[in-house]
C-alpha cells in the first residue's frame, strides 16, 4: 500500500508516484458552463431546477428560517457546541493579528500619500454537504471574514432532500454569528451568487471548499466576484528522523487520506528503520479504520515513503512538493523552520498534529493545495478586504514637479494627460 522510494535512485518513479493534475475533464467543465449559464440568464428557476435535480429537493423558500437556526443550535450536542465555541474563539483570535492597518505618509514636498484598506460588503461562504458536513470549514470561513469587517456574510450549503440544512452547520452559522444561510449547493449556487438572480443578491467575494463542479465553478466566476483559491484534493508530508513515533506518524498520514482517493501523504526519512516500521505500522492499522478503502486508495495511488540521506535533503525533496500540511517529526524541529520555504502550514514537533490545526488551534485549514504553496497563502483577512490608494497634491506641490510630469505624458504621446497638468500649472 506504502512504496518506499529511494530519491537518489528512484526520482523519475517518484515523481510519476507524486503527479497530480490540476485541470479538470471537459466534461465536467461542460456541465459547470451550463449550469453557469442557465442561472445567468434563468435565475431562479433555473436554480430551483437544478436543486431539484442535483439535491432531490422541491424547495418553496431558498433561505433557512431564524427559528431553524434556533433550534439546530438548542439541540445539538453541548458538548460539541462547546469545543465549536472554544475552537471559534481560537481562529478569531489568531486572524486578529492578521489585520492590516491603512497608512498615510507625507512624500517629497510635503504631498499625503497613502493606502486604505477597507472590507468587502458582501461575503458567500460555501459550505459544502454533498457526502459530509463541515461545520469546521464554515468556522475557518466565516472568522477572517468577521474580522475584517465584512458587512453581510451569507453561507450556503447543500440541503437534504427534504430540504433541511444539516443542524450540525446551522449551529457552526448560530456559533460565527451569521444568520443568513442558504439551502443550495454546487456550481448553482456559485453562479447565484456570482450574478445575483431575482431572490439571491450578488456577492462581493465567494470563498470555500467544495467538489469539483464547485471548485471549477469559482474558477469561472473569477472576475465577477473574487475567490479565495481553486482547492484540489487534499495532501500531508511528514519529515521525520529516528526518534519519531510510526503510530503518531500513520495515523496522520491515514488522516490526511481518509478525506479522499485523491489525497496525498508522504513521509520523508533518512532512517530506513523508521521507514520500515511506518509501512509495517500502516499495514496493522489500515483493517481497524472506518474508511480504509478510500485510504488505501488514496496511499496506493498517492502515497509514498521516500528515503532521503540527510534531513537537510528531506527539506529540499519537501520543498518541491509545496505542500499543504508539513510535519516535523524531528528531534529539533524548529531548527529546520528555515530551511522550509514552501507549505501551506507547518506543524513543529510530533505532538502538533494535523488534526489540531484543522479544528482547533486557530490558523486557517483552508490552505493551498497541488504545489501552489509556492505562491498562495492560507485563507486569511487579506482575502476579504481590498486596498485604495490616496494622492493628495495641492497647487504648490503640483507645480513644483509638473513640468516633469507633463513631459513624461508627451514621451507616451498622451496629450490629454500631458495637458491636464499644464492647465493646472497655468492657473
Ligand atoms: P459539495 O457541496 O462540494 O458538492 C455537492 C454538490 O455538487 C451537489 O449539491 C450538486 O449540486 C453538485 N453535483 C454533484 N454531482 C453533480 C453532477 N454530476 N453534475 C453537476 N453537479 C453535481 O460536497 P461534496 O461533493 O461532499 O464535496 C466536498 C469536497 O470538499 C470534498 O472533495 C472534500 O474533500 C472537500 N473539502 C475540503 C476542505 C478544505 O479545507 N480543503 C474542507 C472540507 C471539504
Amino acid at each position: 500500500m506504502l512504496k518506499i522510494f529511494c530519491f537518489a535512485q528512484d526520482g523519475e518513479a517518484l515523481k510519476k508516484q507524486l503527479s497530480r493534475s490540476v485541470s479538470f475533464d471537459s466534461g465536467v467543465q461542460d456541465v459547470v458552463n451550463d449550469i453557469l449559464e442557465q442561472v445567468r440568464t434563468r435565475g431562479d428557476a433555473a436554480l430551483l431546477e437544478y436543486t431539484e435535480r442535483f439535491q432531490g429537493a422541491r424547495l418553496n423558500e431558498m433561505m433557512v428560517s431564524g427559528e431553524e437556526i434556533r433550534s439546530a443550535y438548542e439541540q445539538v450536542d453541548s458538548g460539541f457546541l462547546e469545543v465549536m465555541h472554544e475552537a471559534y474563539r481560537n481562529i478569531t483570535r489568531f486572524h486578529q493579528h492578521e489585520v492590516e492597518n491603512s497608512f498615510f505618509y507625507e512624500g517629497a514636498g510635503g504631498v499625503i500619500l497613502g493606502q486604505r484598506v477597507t472590507p468587502m460588503q458582501r461575503a458567500l461562504l460555501y459550505v459544502p454537504g454533498g457526502m459530509a458536513s463541515y461545520p469546521s470549514s464554515l468556522l475557518m470561513n466565516a472568522a477572517p471574514a468577521k474580522v475584517a469587517g465584512v458587512r453581510d456574510i451569507v453561507v450556503t450549503t447543500p440541503c437534504d432532500p427534504d430540504g433541511r440544512v444539516n443542524p450540525h452547520i446551522l449551529a457552526a452559522a448560530a456559533v460565527a454569528g451569521i444568520d443568513s444561510v442558504y439551502k443550495l449547493g454546487g456550481a448553482q449556487a456559485i453562479a447565484a451568487f456570482a450574478y445575483g438572480t431575482e431572490s439571491i443578491p450578488k456577492v462581493d467575494i465567494i470563498t470555500g471548499p467544495g467538489n469539483k463542479y464547485v471548485a471549477l465553478a469559482k474558477k469561472q466566476v473569477f472576475g465577477h466576484v473574487s475567490i479565495d483559491s481553486i482547492a484540489g484534493p487534499s495532501e500531508v508530508v511528514v519529515i521525520a528522523d529516528e526518534t519519531a513515533n510510526p503510530d503518531f506518524i500513520v495515523l496522520d498520514m491515514f488522516a490526511q487520506a481518509e478525506h479522499d482517493a485523491d489525497a496525498s501523504a508522504v513521509l520523508i526519512t533518512p532512517s530506513e528503520s523508521l521507514a520500515a516500521a511506518v509501512r509495517e505500522t500502516a499495514r496493522r492499522r489500515i483493517g481497524s479504520m472506518l474508511r480504509k478503502d478510500i485510504i488505501g486508495s488514496a496511499l496506493e495511488k498517492n502515497g509514498a515513503i521516500v528515503i532521503v540521506q540527510s534531513i537537510e535533503e528531506a527539506c529540499l525533496v519537501s520543498d518541491m512538493i509545496a505542500p499543504e500540511h508539513l510535519e516535523l517529526h524531528v528531534d529539533r524541529p524548529w531548527d529546520l523552520l528555515p530551511s522550509i520555504n514552501h507549505a501551506g502550514a507547518v506543524f513543529i514537533g510530533s505532538y502538533s498534529c494535523e488534526t489540531v490545526g484543522d479544528y482547533f488551534a486557530g490558523p486557517n485549514h483552508t490552505l493551498p493545495t497541488n504545489g501552489t504553496a509556492r505562491f498562495f497563502s492560507p485563507l486569511s483577512v487579506r482575502d476579504f478586504v481590498k486596498h485604495t490608494s490616496i494622492i493628495s497634491y495641492s497647487k504648490k506641490q503640483l507645480q513644483e514637479c509638473g513640468k516633469k510630469i507633463a513631459a513624461f505624458a508627451d514621451y507616451e504621446g498622451l496629450q490629454a494627460h500631458a495637458e491636464a497638468v499644464r492647465v493646472r500649472l497655468d492657473s
